[in-house]
């Protein structure tokens, strides 16, 4: 768990980059409403969850759980209820420093949540100044077409000015959402691993 007290020293001492099997540390990212609660569910099994045990709600509202992809298991620890907007500042760097990657979600129904991402990316920049933070800006909502306010080339136009990747998702149709998260752990398997890919 990584929001507990001891976090910090626990965060120092386990995250071995070079361990495969330690949980990749992912946050979502984005301004309220965009739909993080939803990505969280879906990653969460929240349509299963009766008869699924494999991930565990901790007290912290971090969700651990083993997916697949590529073949390959993956540890992937994924936190939703950090809020940009109201946590402490200690909280927010601490996230910020600690997390191994990101999905920025905006809203394609919301310019202002997508003006949000930005400003969240540069804040992420300045704590993350190493360039190799996995990042992937998510354009949530693309159900809703008529509501579009974002286009997809202007989001695939801001990802190639913040040189991280872009995915357009609807969590409500629960499209390109395991593709997000499956896109953020090859490129955490990327960087943890140079040499074998
Ligand atoms: P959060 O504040 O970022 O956690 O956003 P939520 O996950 O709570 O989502 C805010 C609202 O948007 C909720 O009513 C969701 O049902 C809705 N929502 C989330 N994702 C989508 C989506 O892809 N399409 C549509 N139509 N609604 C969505």
């Amino acid at each position: 768990s990584w929001s507990s007290s001891d976090s910090v020293i626990s965060t120092d001492s386990s995250g071995d980059p070079a361990d495969p099997g330690s949980p990749y540390r992912v946050v979502l990212l984005g301004a309220s409403g965009v739909g993080k609660t939803a990505f969280a569910s879906i990653f969460g099994g929240a349509a299963d969850s009766m008869e699924s045990d494999d991930c565990e709600l901790c007290a912290d509202e971090v969700c651990e759980r083993e997916i697949e992809v590529d073949g390959e298991p993956a540890t992937v620890s994924l936190l939703d209820t950090w809020d940009v907007e109201t946590d402490s500042e200690w909280a927010r760097e601490h996230f910020l420093q600690t997390a191994d990657a990101f999905l920025l979600l905006y809203s394609v129904t919301d310019r202002a949540s997508f003006l949000r991402a930005s400003e969240l990316r540069i804040t992420l920049r300045r704590f993350r100044p190493a360039h190799r933070t996995p990042i992937i800006l998510v354009g949530n909502k693309c159900d809703l077409v008529r509501r579009r306010e974002v286009s997809v080339s202007e989001g695939r136009a801001c990802a190639a000015v913040f040189d991280c990747k872009f995915i357009e998702t609807s969590a409500a149709m629960q499209h390109n959402v395991w593709e997000a998260f499956h896109g953020i752990v090859r490129q955490l398997r990327l960087r943890r691993d140079p040499k074998e890919v």
